[in-house]
């Protein structure tokens, strides 16, 4: 048997890719709304109110030094901090509740000003600082094997409330908002269905005035929403791609994935390479290994044909289990035969054996304690 060295890793935090997916939360409780100021945090910076080296100022303190209130901003006049403060909000979130887990991550919790809740989980690899961040509260598409999509919808986030969840984990981890240099697009919900406020989000996210990171290093998870995608390339938001194909073909997939009634895998594939063309950035397929539906070794064999020419690494996510969840995950030895298929064919593979599955339903469980 050939060994299947990608497969390796060398550190007990949940991998990006599936086990920085978040199951579903707790439901919504009673909070105060607060939607009689607007957010002034994630604004584009010449949008700030003030004038000249003030306003850059105020920039400073909410991109670089991440201040959570106006009282923080020492070197700004007082009367000006107050009168800032009677008209803006700073933050987004009416709760933040972290938990922490054994393996180094932290899971996220947000009480919006709704009500509503939605989660992020911060990852800090020895080399990067990674936060996992959510589109949507719940998520419309309903994968059979998602907690999430189990859920159901519902709403999606506005851009300041998808920003500031990166704003917020880096406070909590007392590190500045720019600290952060990667940031995946895979907790709750569809982005590309919240096409318009992901892409505000991003923007922001790459605005060397705002968070200044560099597109490489934002990936954005979708199940594949062929226009959005499109668009994605029209709009030249340049991030990293990531296909949660889990399937070769149309039938598998419609088994698991309500959206591949409506989509093709060619037509999703066709978008894929397009968006390639346009950024040459290699594309992350993502496939959740699902016991004696997805995981044959033909399946295997399919995908790698169907994947050729395609500049592509393939993560193949052991599933996390969720209680009532109506799947089964594959064994270890039926994705290392799966991983040395595709690998055989000359495709690259990763297996995100992690630990962090565990801790991700931890997470859900806990915010439902919570809850
Ligand atoms: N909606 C987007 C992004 C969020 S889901 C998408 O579907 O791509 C992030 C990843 O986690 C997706 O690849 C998704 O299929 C996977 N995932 C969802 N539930 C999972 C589970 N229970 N076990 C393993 N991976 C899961
Ligand atoms: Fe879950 Fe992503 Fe499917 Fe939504 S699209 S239900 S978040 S796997």
């Amino acid at each position: 048997m050939t060994k299947v060295k990608k497969t390796e890793f060398k550190t007990n935090l949940p991998q990006e890719g599936g086990a920085c997916y978040v199951p579903a939360s707790a439901p919504a409780t009673e909070v105060q709304p607060d939607n009689r100021k607007p957010i002034l945090l994630p604004a584009p910076p010449d949008e700030l109110p003030g004038q000249g080296y003030r306003k850059r100022q105020l920039a400073d303190w909410l991109y670089k030094q991440g201040a959570r209130e106006f009282g923080e901003m020492t070197n700004l006049p007082r009367s000006w901090r107050e009168s800032l403060a009677a008209e803006w909000r700073v933050s987004e979130f009416a709760q933040v509740q972290a938990f922490p887990s054994v393996d180094g991550s932290v899971k996220y919790l947000f009480t919006l000003h709704d009500g509503s809740r939605t989660e992020a989980v911060y990852l800090p690899y020895a080399d990067r600082k990674t936060v996992c961040i959510s589109s949507q509260v719940g998520c419309p598409a309903g994968c059979v094997f998602c907690a999430t999509g189990r859920m159901g919808f519902g709403r999606n986030l506005t851009g300041p409330e998808i920003i500031d969840q990166i704003l917020a984990v880096a406070r909590h981890q007392n590190l500045g908002p720019r600290e952060i240099r990667n940031v995946v697009l895979m907790g709750m919900g569809e982005p590309l269905l919240n096409y318009e406020n992901v892409a505000w989000a991003v923007r922001r996210m790459l605005d060397e005035n705002a968070l200044a990171m560099s597109p490489r290093r934002v990936t954005l998870s979708t199940v594949g929403i062929p226009r959005g995608i499109r668009r994605m390339a029209a709009d030249d938001l340049g991030v990293k791609l990531a296909l949660s194909l889990h399937a070769p073909d149309d039938a598998t997939r419609r088994r698991i994935i309500p959206t591949a009634h409506s989509y093709s895998v060619a037509e999703i594939l066709e978008a894929v390479r397009a968006y390639f063309g346009r950024t040459k950035r290699r594309v992350t397929i993502e496939y959740t290994m699902l016991r004696g539906i997805n995981d044959s070794e033909e399946q295997a064999g399919e995908l790698a044909r169907i994947l050729k020419g395609l500049v592509a690494h393939v993560n193949l996510i052991p599933f996390n289990p969720w209680e009532g969840a109506p799947v089964e995950g594959s064994g270890r030895k039926k994705i290392q035969r799966f991983a040395e298929t595709l690998e055989k064919a000359g495709l690259p593979v990763t297996v995100r054996w992690s630990r962090g599955v565990d801790v991700g339903a931890a997470c859900g469980q806990l915010a439902l304690k919570e809850g």
